[in-house]
């Protein structure tokens, strides 16, 4: 069986780095905020062009604890909206309606599963506060085209960066681009801890201070309670592990594009509409997504022949019973036909050729 994903032999590369470095957090006698936290943060912003990073439980926690800071900052106000696309994950949606704000659903371009800027204009009210491009499967967003419409009308840009990490588009990073980027470092995203870690990054410091402080029970300076906050804090063992991992991201995603394009260049069935590339050089491929009118059927044939796959997503947020009945929207045929045709690929950087190859000739073989 090809695995849709095997992080054990992922993580077993660093395997003695991990390890090691989780004795240097065992010994220290240190477990959380210490300088195994500030070294992290400060390589990660260093590796994302911003001046900081904040980090947090995990990405969720991220988008949401941003939206928070901007209500108690007094720049967004609950029924505020947001313009978000409606083919994202559910987290992008949840920090949205978490924070009593309104999440405006558009539908997204069909070939790169982004925002488009001309939709996003349309979509703009009076009442539009934050444009929340997803950079999905590891393709940026058109951020230079959002950004412009961002400041003609005064919004503020969360970029949700949980796929993109290290992404970039005209010479610039996934999450330096908007006011602030959200990443999660769940285990199967790019850059991986060995359990749950986020992280935020700005170079606006007041955002920054802001953001640490609510998910440090909305404190900035010791039993001194500012807001009411939350506990979502980096711990120092997961710190230790994404500072191992984070200097072997640039292989990682060279892994992925070359496996990426062995696909782009193999997989020529005609029942199979491969993921369209707008900058090649930035992709960072979290996923690798084909379409196909049969994809039910695909994936069933494709696990008959021993290769695992997932649908990233099943069912739109706006679908999910959660939001049943509970947010407004337009129609979203487009959405929904993408939910109804996606299918992602093994795409794991330590994949041999042989298996790439062997999916290729295998969807080739289907009918
Ligand atoms: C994974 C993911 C998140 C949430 O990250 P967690 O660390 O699991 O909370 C948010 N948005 C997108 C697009 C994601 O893929």
């Amino acid at each position: 069986m090809i695995p849709f994903l095997n992080l054990k032999k992922i993580n077993a590369q660093y395997s003695d780095d991990l390890k090691e470095a989780c004795s240097r957090v065992i010994d220290s006698g240190w477990y959380l905020m210490g300088q195994e936290l500030k070294t992290f943060e400060n390589d990660f912003a260093n590796y994302c062009d911003t001046d900081f990073s904040v980090g947090v439980a995990n990405g969720l926690d991220a988008l949401t604890l941003t939206l928070r800071a901007w209500k108690e900052l007094g720049k967004l106000n609950d029924g505020d909206e947001v313009i978000v696309q409606a083919n994202t994950y559910i987290a992008s949606v949840l920090a949205i309606t978490e924070n009593n704000l309104i999440p405006v659903l558009v539908e997204a371009n069909e070939l790169t599963f982004n925002l488009c800027p001309e939709v996003v204009r349309k979509a703009i009210t009076r009442k539009t506060k934050v444009i929340l491009p997803v950079h999905l499967y590891g393709q940026l967003s058109p951020m230079a085209e959002l950004m412009v419409i961002a400041d003609e009308y005064n919004l503020l840009v969360l970029e949700d960066c949980a796929q993109a990490h290290g992404a970039i588009i005209d010479g610039k990073k996934a999450g330096s681009w908007g006011h602030a980027g959200a990443f999660s470092f769940y285990p199967g995203k790019n850059l991986g801890a060995l359990g749950d870690a986020g992280a935020v990054t700005t170079s606006n410091e007041v955002l920054a201070k802001t953001i640490r402080a609510l998910g440090n029970y909305g404190s900035y300076k010791r039993y001194e309670n500012t807001y009411q906050g939350v506990n979502s804090r980096l711990d120092e063992i997961q710190a230790a592990m994404l500072s191992v991992k984070l200097k072997h991201l640039s292989g990682q995603i060279t892994a992925r594009r070359k496996i990426a394009n062995t696909y782009l260049d193999g997989i020529s069935n005609p029942a199979i509409i491969l993921p369209k590339v707008e900058k090649q050089e930035g992709h960072v491929w979290h996923l690798f997504v084909i379409k196909s009118f049969k994809r039910n059927e695909l994936s069933r044939y494709l696990l008959d022949a021993g290769i695992e796959t997932i649908i990233h997503y099943p069912i739109a947020p706006h679908n999910q019973d959660a939001y049943s009945g509970k947010i407004s929207h337009a129609e979203l045929p487009l959405t929904e036909k993408l939910h109804d045709t996606v299918l992602s690929l093994p795409i794991d950087p330590t994949m041999s050729i042989d298996d790439v190859n062997y999916i290729i000739e295998t969807i080739n073989g289907f009918e």
